[in-house]
């Protein structure tokens, strides 16, 4: 499958469409997800365009994988949470809904995700989590 440069994530990374951001580098990039499976659940994607994490360079995917060790750190001091889920769908097969490779990061636990990408959360709400975040990176 080819890359789609206009998918929604590649549209976030070239600041066309707005996202809730906690860390930026040239990269890597980490915002909040709308729809969240549980308060503060984040995303980090590389900013090489790559769809799933099979097709990803392996040196993008290690840095990636560093800065998703750093938001998770992050997580845990900012928001009191002892767990986080780490998934990484890699195709559509595995559910993945959006083509460019992406961690997701679920302060929560496997037993009380929600439902994946269904229901959009209180965006003022995710605003203060991912504010709380940041401040703890
Ligand atoms: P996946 O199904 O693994 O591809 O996950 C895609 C994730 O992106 C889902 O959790 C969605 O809630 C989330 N999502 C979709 N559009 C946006 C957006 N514009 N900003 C932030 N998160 C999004």
């Amino acid at each position: 499958m080819l890359y789609d440069d206009q998918n929604i994530f590649a549209r976030i990374i070239r600041n066309e469409i707005p996202a809730i951001k906690v860390y930026e580098d040239d990269q890597v990039l980490a915002f909040m997800d709308i729809m969240p499976q549980a308060e503060g659940h984040t995303l980090v994607i590389p900013k090489t365009p790559a769809i799933t994490l099979l097709d990803l360079p392996p040196d993008a995917a290690a840095y990636t994988i560093q800065i998703v060790q750093k938001i998770a750190k992050a997580m845990e001091k900012a928001l009191e949470v002892k767990g986080i889920v780490l998934m990484q769908l890699s195709g559509a097969s595995a559910g993945q809904t959006v083509p460019h490779v992406h961690f997701h990061l679920v302060p929560t636990s496997l037993h009380n995700l929600g439902k994946h990408a269904a229901q959009m959360g209180d965006q003022e709400k995710i605003k203060a989590l991912a504010e709380k975040i940041k401040a703890a990176l």
